[in-house]
């Protein structure tokens, strides 16, 4: 893993925080909150790391399946810690 501290946009520091992945299915639309990322402090790029990007997938999968026009999930409740 790649463990730099600034970003590769503007050099700005690049800090562990959550955002908010919204995934935009044109008939869904599906909002997981609370998703762990970096990101930068000065221009605000995110970055998602692969195990994170993985357990998405499976919300978004999941969330697909229930089909409701909008899905607003907590990541924090549906990860395993
Ligand atoms: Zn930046």
């Amino acid at each position: 893993m790649k463990n730099s501290n600034k970003c590769p946009i503007c050099n700005g520091n690049k800090e562990f925080s959550t955002t908010t992945f919204t995934v935009d299915l044109g008939t869904n639309l599906i909002v997981v909150r609370n998703t762990p990322a970096t990101i930068c402090s000065n221009c605000g790029e995110e970055w998602i790391d692969d195990t994170i990007a993985e357990q998405l997938e499976d919300i978004v999968n999941e969330a697909k399946a229930k089909n409701r026009m909008i899905e607003v999930i907590d990541f924090k409740l549906e990860s395993v810690a």
